[in-house]
């Protein structure tokens, strides 16, 4: 199977074929019996709350309607509104879905922040539709979810392919259906806008952030020096390139980098700055004057110290788990490790930060982003960054200190921490009526 990619070249599709909900499940499954969760709630967990699917027309440039399929799935409530992003990827499906919003529950739970668990998204490539192509389909997607999505019921975000510009319409199209008297009241319906919308600084490059204090906090743990560190990149969109550009602010040398382009090597160093102006201007990192292109097994097999995977799920497989040369994965993506892989880094002695605790810090600064707007309030980025430090860090110590408790690898010792908060919910609030 192929993708076009932005440049016109055909690339292999990386991405692979395992059910992600089955890993999630597995996941979920291993966590729950080792901590010996309580039946009732593991049976509650173990099932999204509402599954949306919706199909609706939108307009094309040249006057043909095309129908879409969109999604919306809400996870779990019990720690507050549902939160999570909204994807726009051909390969988006339900089932897809729903492993991105249980991952949701798990991260805002271990974060401690007052959110449940959402994740959406629309089945089509961006990069074949226009830009008022683009903001159409966002916003009859908006239109078709109608109140299933809310500022203080389920609130979006951008995740793969979609940025500020995506939520500042589906901001505009939501409010467009509120009473004028109620919209000023309604902009924390979606987090990630631009900083004019009601953006909060820093959220750009929250999730990269929170993936760098979790590599400093490994590091201090680990007697590592972050200055003479090599890393590679996969995924160089949000996440990947602001990871990057922190990296580089400690000194760390950047040997490969790979994206839907392609993939690309240099073991003087690449400059994330410049990559990213480039990516930005070209579309992807193929063609990086800097780099000398590799192919995608050789990108894998880069020796380096840290491996940050920042672009789809089911990357880090039995297959592929074998090739990797490095002593940290970092999670900056979604799932990017499936069950299979796990199990072949932990006995090749690779450390592992996991997606649910490393790439919490997008929705922690959403969530600031939300409470600024509840608020009518504007914190400067030196306060956001700071507590962004804090809750990372935090969660990083909970994580560590459940991994050491029960004698266990740091994924399950996630689950544990997020499984915990919410069993204690639940035995508060039982179960109506
Ligand atoms: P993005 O759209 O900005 O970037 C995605 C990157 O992945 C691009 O560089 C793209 O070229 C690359 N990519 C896509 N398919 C690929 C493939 N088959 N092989 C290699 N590279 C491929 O998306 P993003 O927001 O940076 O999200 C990246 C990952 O991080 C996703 O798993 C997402 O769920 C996760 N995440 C994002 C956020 C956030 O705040 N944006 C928060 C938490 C987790």
């Amino acid at each position: 199977m192929c993708l076009t990619s932005p440049t016109g070249g055909r690339v292999p599709v990386q991405a692979g074929n395992a059910s992600v909900y089955d890993n999630v499940t597995r996941q979920f499954d291993n966590a729950a019996e080792l901590m010996g969760l309580d039946d009732s709630i593991r049976r509650i967990l173990a099932t999204p709350a509402n599954e949306i699917t919706v199909h609706f027309p939108a307009k094309m440039d040249d006057g043909r309607v095309e129908m879409f399929t969109g999604y919306r799935v809400q996870h779990n409530n019990a720690l507050g509104p549902f939160k999570g992003g909204l994807r726009f990827h051909p390969d988006v499906h339900l089932d897809e879905v729903k492993a991105l919003a249980t991952w949701m529950t798990w991260k805002s739970a271990i974060a401690e922040i007052p959110f449940g668990g959402a994740k959406g998204g629309v089945q089509f490539d961006p990069s074949k539709y226009s830009g008022g192509e683009i903001e159409r389909i966002t916003r009859r997607f908006t239109w078709a979810l109608g109140q299933n999505i809310g500022p203080e019921y389920d609130i979006p975000a951008p995740d793969v392919n979609t940025d500020g510009r995506i939520m500042a319409w589906i901001l505009d199209t939501y409010l467009s259906a509120v009473s004028p008297q109620d919209r000023a009241r309604c902009i924390h319906v979606v987090t990630g806008k631009p900083v004019a919308l009601g953006g909060s600084l820093g959220r750009d490059k929250a999730t990269g952030q929170g993936v760098i204090f979790c590599i400093e906090e490994w590091a201090k743990d680990r007697d590592f020096d972050l200055a003479k560190a090599t890393y590679t990149v996969q995924g160089f969109g949000n996440v990947g390139s602001w990871a990057a550009r922190l990296m580089d602010q400690h000194g760390s040398r950047l040997v490969a980098v790979e994206d839907v382009t392609g993939a690309i090597s240099n073991p003087g160093g690449i400059d994330a700055e410049k990559l990213t102006k480039y990516v930005r201007e070209n579309g992807g990192v193929q063609g990086f004057p800097d780099g000398a292109p590799i192919d995608h097994e050789s990108f894998l097999s880069t020796e380096a110290d840290i491996f940050i995977p920042a672009a789809l799920e089911n990357q880090i497989t039995e297959k592929t788990a074998p090739m990797l040369r490095v002593k940290l994965v970092a999670e900056g993506a979604n799932g990017p490790t499936d069950p299979h892989g796990d199990v072949l880094l932990r006995k090749s002695g690779v450390d592992v930060l996991p997606d649910i605790m490393a790439n919490s810090g997008g929705v922690v600064v959403s969530y600031y982003e939300w409470l600024q707007n509840k608020r009518s309030e504007y914190w400067e980025l030196e306060e956001v960054d700071r507590k962004l430090h804090e809750k990372i860090v935090s969660a990083y110590r909970r994580v560590r200190a459940a991994a050491q408790e029960h004698d266990i690898d740091w994924r399950t010792a996630a689950y544990v921490v997020a499984l915990n908060r919410l069993q204690s919910v639940y035995r508060l609030r039982g179960v109506f009526p």
